[in-house]
């Protein structure tokens, strides 16, 4: 392309400004960048661009794809790795869409393992007592992860490195994945049994049609008394009233989440000195034993850099080059790739 590439960025905060100022100087692609998501109320801002460049709270429905398309953007470029907040089998031959499928799994297994240790521990607690001078013990016995049989759902990168951190603990690891690796260690069970056996559960699978809720009235039910649930996958993995209830009956013994079904609407912003309408968080947040932090699982240097690195570079492939290695449809989600993208795009 001889002219500049025009993107429009969306849902953007001050961080990402930063690493995509800084990784832009190899690229001087024309960036606009919006505060606001990308919506059916906001698609007319893409006008005249070559892509947009979207986060997991962008909502990219069928209407969203149509305004796109008719305002001329080709390449919807996701700076995240899961991609359940796009239509994708409506945006097959429509609209390409790229993904950044890794920029630091670290990042993620480590969040995840600060928050278990955190709640078992009750660092939160601790740290607000002693911030007002309480150094009282009362009520912060904790216990140990040595021993214990963590349960991992999902075993792809954050997963397989999650465990690796847990086995460092010295804790039992059995995990559940849909498409299990063979020969890598792993003791793999059903979902039945990872629910009975486990202590702790902790998520690392996508959010799919088929494992919407997975974590339900019904499953809870099969779990352990007390057990830890760890959510930094997607939120509606979880039903978030019947996690509400497990919790008020005694049966869960905390639960740690990064993500939250209702989510769009409320994380990443500054709420406090606000009244927030969603009951259902608001009661998860006011429990002990309940610690919610909003969306932060990605949220390092390194990350940044990478997700900035590889964002721009999916942009630069698909205009430049025939195929571009990060991109995504249906059929690629279904399969790992598929046919044509062998040979150059997806369609
Ligand atoms: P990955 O693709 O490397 O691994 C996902 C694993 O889940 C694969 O092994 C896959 O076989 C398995 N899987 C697919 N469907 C499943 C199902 N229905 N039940 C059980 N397992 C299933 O992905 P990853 O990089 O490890 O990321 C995992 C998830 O973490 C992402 O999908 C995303 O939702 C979430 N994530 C969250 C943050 C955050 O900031 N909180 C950041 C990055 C990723």
């Amino acid at each position: 392309m001889d002219q500049k590439i025009k993107i429009a960025f969306f849902d953007v905060k001050e961080y990402d400004r930063q690493s995509f100022q800084v990784e832009n100087q190899n690229y001087l692609f024309d960036i606009i960048y919006y505060d606001t998501k990308l919506s059916e109320d906001t698609v007319l801002l893409a006008d005249g661009c070559d892509a947009v460049c979207v986060f997991v709270n962008d909502l990219i429905n069928e209407a969203v794809i149509d305004g796109l398309v008719k305002h001329g953007v080709r390449l919807i470029a996701l700076r995240c790795a899961g991609y359940n907040n796009v239509s994708i089998e409506y945006a097959y031959e429509k609209i390409h869409v790229v993904t950044v499928p890794a920029y630091s799994p670290y990042a993620v297994a480590e969040h995840a393992m600060a928050l278990l240790l955190t709640s078992v521990r009750r660092i939160h607690k601790a740290y607000i007592r002693t911030k007002d001078f309480n150094f009282s013990l009362n009520g912060l016995t904790g216990f140990d992860l040595h021993g214990k049989t963590v349960g991992v759902v999902g075993t792809g990168k954050i997963g397989k490195i999650f465990i690796d951190i847990c086995r460092g603990f010295g804790m039992r690891v059995i995990a559940y994945d849909k498409f299990p690796s063979k020969d890598n260690g792993i003791e793999y069970v059903s979902l039945d049994e990872l629910w009975e056996r486990s202590d702790i559960i902790s998520f690392h699978c996508p959010l799919t049609s088929e494992n919407k809720h997975m974590v339900n009235a019904h499953s809870i039910e099969k779990m352990k008394k007390g057990v830890v649930i760890i959510n930094t996958s997607r939120g509606a993995l979880i039903d978030s009233d019947a996690l509400l209830d497990g919790i008020k009956q005694r049966k869960i013994g905390a639960s740690c989440l990064d993500v939250y079904e209702e989510e769009s609407d409320v994380f990443f912003h500054d709420f406090s000195g606000h009244i927030v309408s969603d009951d259902v968080l608001a009661r998860l947040i006011s429990m002990p034993n309940v610690i919610v932090t909003s969306h932060q699982a990605f949220l390092t240097n390194e990350a940044l850099q990478n997700i900035a690195q590889t964002t721009l570079k999916n942009i630069e492939q698909f205009f430049s080059e025939k195929q571009c290695d990060n991109e995504i449809c249906y059929k690629c989600a279904k399969i790992g790739s598929c046919s044509p993208k062998q040979r150059g795009h997806c369609f």
